[in-house]
């Protein structure tokens, strides 16, 4: 099983999706692409939190 996480459902104009085999990768993954490319003015824990909220499991890659 891997995760999953459309950058979309933070409410974002963007069809970047991340996946990752594990939570931890998946949200580091995110928390880069969400702060480097949208510069996104929350704290890191802030972001992580509403992260966790938009996580897909999904069958396979
Ligand atoms: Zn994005």
């Amino acid at each position: 099983m891997a995760k999953e996480l459309r950058c979309r459902d933070l409410g974002i104009h963007c069809d970047h999706v991340v996946r990752a085999e594990t939570e931890e990768e998946l949200l580091d993954n995110a928390v880069e692409h969400v702060l480097t490319v949208h510069g996104i003015d929350l704290t890191r824990e802030d972001l992580l939190e509403q992260l966790r909220a938009v996580i897909h499991t999904v069958r396979a890659f």
